[in-house]
């Protein structure tokens, strides 16, 4: 049987295959999707070299402001018109159910939207500079960007970072995870369609410690854009600061669920199960910690245990499947592992705790009934082992939800208006939400504090963070005269 296989997207085409491939399978059933390029250190640098020339001289970056909002709502639509591919694609690399796919997919097409919006909005300024002087502030596009993006979410993720990088008038790289990075590559003709110039997005393949980072030690980029794990922010981060190369960090979670006694159980209950297994436990901002009040814990926990284990396990492309695959079979080891490790710590197993099924990749939701200081309370999972912990007052919830060096997300659950507010205000993280979880919106800025992260997704911040502000002054005044005007005091 021959492979199907999907090369890289290079200056509007794809490129014919490179050398070296790896294969892209289906985390449920183990099975081949795809091959793809593993993109030598050559062609990498070759892709940048284009990419400088076509910042350089190429249409988009000169594009205007109603021409990128015209490509930009374009491309929206047409992801709207394909969705049912890409969402049955997002489904077979990760493994995720197809009803949360749908779900997520179907709003896509609006971050695309956002910054297309933003760009055609966004106003430079004029600054009261003293004297008979006009300054303007402009923003500018930065140059060639490299987008590095993660499997868990692929589509969302990418065209996050792509509409903000697009909209400002960059040349975007985008190198997708080795794990599911098909999805991506599928986009270069969609935005060529909606009247990308060719060039002005390019997409390449390959494995992080190889592509990703022969991409990354490239002197020419003018930001990078990483979303991923710590230590693949320590490995490009050193480069990168020698280089002066800004880089914008969305990085790992340990977000707490923080539970208070108004909030009925019922509902709680509700909220905790879709706070920590959605996409199986991985997301960045899964609520793997449910810190919950002590009055209302025991009833709590009853009923979250009797529902954890009804939820549906399974096929991922059935719409009556609520937990899908986990993505790899390290995955599977990962989770097993810190189950393991909690017991040994003296956690008490309530439900889950092992591998599910003898085909693809499957851990069941699992929870475990833990103290703040345990190996599991304090690290990330990325996968449905969800730490419980029962906590005796809201000080005590506060200062367990600031104790790990995560601060991405977290979720306040109360009744109660001012101790919403109280309990949000001192929470230490990039993302608070009351009475909700994952919510998430385009005009929203999206990113950690402490080891989460930097700089931001979403939002003006998102977009600005992809331009320079250049500064022009226009002198109306007296000509200056060399040493006359320095007694003016008008130099800085
Ligand atoms: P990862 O760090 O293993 O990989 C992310 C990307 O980096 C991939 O494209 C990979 O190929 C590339 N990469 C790996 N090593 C590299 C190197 N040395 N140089 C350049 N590129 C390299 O992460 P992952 O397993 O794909 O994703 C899971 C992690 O991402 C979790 O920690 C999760 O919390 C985090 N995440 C964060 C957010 C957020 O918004 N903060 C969102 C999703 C995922």
């Amino acid at each position: 049987m021959t492979t199907l296989h999907i090369s890289n997207w290079v200056n509007g085409v794809h490129a014919p295959p490179s050398a070296d491939t790896l294969v892209v399978t289906n985390p449920a059933d183990e099975s081949l999707i795809a091959s793809v390029d593993a993109t030598s250190r050559a062609t990498v640098d070759d892709i940048i070299s284009r990419s400088l020339h076509n910042f350089k001289h190429g249409a988009w970056p000169r594009a205007d402001a109603s021409q990128r909002f015209n490509v930009l709502a374009k491309a929206a639509s047409l992801l709207r018109t394909r969705m049912p591919e890409f969402v049955e694609l997002e489904v077979r690399q990760t493994g995720r159910p197809v009803r949360e796919m749908q779900a997520q997919l179907s709003r896509i097409p609006e971050w695309l939207e956002y910054f297309a919006g933003l760009a055609r909005v966004h106003e430079g300024s004029v600054t009261p500079f003293k004297g008979p002087v006009v300054n303007t502030l402009v923003r500018q596009p930065l140059g060639v960007v490299a987008l590095i993006t993660p499997w868990n979410h692929p589509i969302l993720v990418s065209m996050k970072k792509i509409g903000a990088a697009l909209a400002a008038g960059n040349i975007v790289i985008v190198k997708p995870s080795e794990l599911a990075p098909i999805s991506i590559l599928k986009m270069g003709d969609l935005f060529q369609e909606a009247g990308l110039p060719s060039g002005s997005l390019q997409i390449i393949s390959g494995y992080g410690r190889d592509t990703g980072k022969f991409l990354c030690e490239s002197k020419h980029l003018a930001r990078i854009d990483l979303t991923g794990g710590l230590e693949t922010y320590r490995a490009i981060a050193p480069g990168a600061a020698l280089n002066l190369i800004p880089i914008t960090a969305e990085l790992g979670g340990k977000a707490p669920v923080c539970i208070f006694p108004s909030v009925e159980v019922e509902l709680a209950v509700k909220a905790a199960l879709f706070a920590s297994f959605i996409a199986s436990g991985q997301t960045c901002v899964t609520g793997s910690r449910l810190l919950v009040h002590t009055d209302i814990y025991d009833e709590f926990v009853a009923l979250l245990t009797t529902r954890t284990k009804a939820l549906r396990i399974g096929d991922p492309t059935d719409p009556q499947t609520q937990i899908g695959a986990v993505i790899n079979e390290a995955a599977v080891e990962r989770c097993a592992a810190f189950t393991a490790r909690a017991v040994a710590e003296g956690g008490k197993l309530l439900c889950g705790g092992s591998r599910f099924g003898s085909k693809g990749f499957f851990f069941e939701p699992t929870l475990i009934e833990t103290h703040a200081e345990s190996h599991l309370a304090c690290n990330e999972v990325f996968g449905p082992v969800i730490a419980l912990l029962r906590c005796d007052s809201e000080d005590e919830i506060v200062r367990i939800a600031n104790g790990t060096e995560f601060a991405l997300g977290a979720s306040v659950w109360t009744q109660d208006f001012t101790q919403a507010h109280r309990v949000a205000d001192k929470i230490e993280a990039g993302i608070v939400w009351v009475n909700a979880h994952h919510l998430n919106d385009p005009s929203s800025a999206w990113g950690g504090f402490k080891t989460s992260g930097m700089g931001k997704e979403n939002g003006r911040e998102a977009y600005e963070s992809y331009t320079k502000v250049k500064s022009t002054v226009y002198n109306y005044g007296v000509l200056p005269t060399w040493f006359d005007d320095v007694e003016n005091a008008r130099y800085g």
